[in-house]
């Protein structure tokens, strides 16, 4: 939805007693209580009328109650004193709440979700263990849908639908992090979070960045923005912003040696060649920071050794790691993952030539949870909505 939108206020709004004064209008927009920017949130309080001080504890209260506690928007302002709620309840529109469709488990413990968002459309998060259950991350869209259309893509043959708001955003890790938390056992809680789901995430960047916000920030879930990777087609002209707006990764989604091969996967190099792309990257890339290149490869189509010399020409210079990924089964059959000895020499061609690159090999590929193969309306609608695990 787009930011500007006008939301209905919040049911609680509207329930509450009209005995106290009602504070001054507030300029905000009110929002879903999961949007809130918490030092947005406290700037509006003091907006409203309330002191530095109680701005920032009701803020506090209600953030803590509502991601931390788990509560629904109703009992997370019940926490907040009456006087303060008074001001807060105004600024909260009505929440717009991800129902659950589908949790499927994969061979390899990843697990795809499948919700359903307050008007009917569904996305997909993915939660993956990775260094043998050391690490878990969880994938999430950041559109229903995606405009980008690259050939290797289940999700780019949706089309955008729309974008989603920073609350769904933040909602999916929210409803994730429940569902990860009663069944992780002995597992680690989710640390990590990727926008390698749904969508291109620079094309609903103010969302994007509110949602980092929100998930960095102490009151909701206090990650590390270094955990925190953005995964990106290569929109150029929002490189700068990016950088300047969170200290969170960016991987630049590569998959091609040359310009032909590249437009020809994806449609967005025809108007930004890959030159260009680098010259944007290296004029935008803060001093000290990297960025991650995936590169994923496909049997015949940009795994010789002569596509590593390019690959390796277009990295000079660039502070990157590189992420090889083997193609998953997509929308397009005659583009397929090589063979396993074909991946290790590309691999080591690059490595011996001092790229710091590594094998990124897919998870949750039998459940239709990897790289590339996201796309929720065309399952069910093909009936094809796997074993349900709650
Ligand atoms: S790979 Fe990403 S940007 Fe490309 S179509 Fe799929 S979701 Fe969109």
């Amino acid at each position: 939805m787009p930011r500007t939108a006008r939301l209905r206020p919040c049911a609680v709004a509207r329930k509450l007693p009209r005995a106290m004064p009602t504070p001054p209008t507030n300029p905000a927009l009110p929002l879903p209580v999961g949007a809130w920017r918490p030092d947005a949130l406290v700037a509006a309080l003091q907006v409203s009328g309330l002191r530095p001080m109680q701005a920032r504890d009701a803020a506090k209260v209600l953030l803590n109650a509502y991601f931390r506690d788990n509560l629904d928007a109703e009992a997370a302002l019940a926490r907040v004193p009456p006087i303060q709620a008074r001001h807060v309840a105004p600024l909260l529109a009505e929440a717009r709440p991800l129902t659950q469709v589908e949790s499927v488990v994969a061979a390899d413990k990843t697990r795809r979700i499948l919700w359903q968002t307050h008007d009917g459309l569904v996305i997909e998060g993915v939660v993956i263990l990775a260094d043998n259950g050391q690490r878990v991350t969880l994938c999430v869209s950041s559109q229903v849908g995606c405009g980008r259309r690259c050939a290797f893509c289940e999700t780019g043959r949706l089309g955008l639908v729309r974008n989603l708001g920073a609350d769904e955003i933040v909602g999916q890790f929210r409803r994730a992090n429940r569902i990860w938390n009663d069944v992780r056992g002995a597992l680690p809680a989710i640390s990590n979070v990727v926008f390698m789901g749904m969508g291109e995430p620079l094309d609903n960047l103010d969302n994007v960045i509110d949602a980092i916000a929100v998930l960095t920030h102490d009151w909701a879930y206090g990650l590390s923005a270094r955990k925190i990777s953005v995964s990106t087609v290569g929109v150029a002209h929002k490189f700068a912003e990016f950088f300047a707006r969170t200290q969170a990764n960016l991987a630049l989604s590569l998959n091609a040696p040359d310009d032909a091969r590249r437009s020809q996967l994806m449609p967005v190099n025809q108007r930004v060649p890959m030159a260009e792309l680098k010259s944007a990257l290296l004029a935008s890339l803060p001093r000290g920071r990297s960025v991650l290149v995936e590169y994923v490869l496909f049997a015949g189509l940009n795994d010789a050794p002569a596509d590593a010399e390019l690959l390796h020409a277009w990295l000079a210079g660039v502070p990157a790691r590189l992420n090889l990924i083997p193609a998953n089964p997509g929308p397009d059959p005659r583009l397929q993952s090589p063979v396993p000895a074909a991946v290790w020499a590309f691999q080591k061609q690059l490595l011996d030539a001092g790229v710091r690159v590594m094998v990124r090999y897919p998870h949750g590929r039998d459940v239709g949870g990897a790289c590339g193969q996201l796309a929720g309306a065309h399952r069910r609608a093909r009936g094809q909505t796997g074993e349900a695990h709650v």
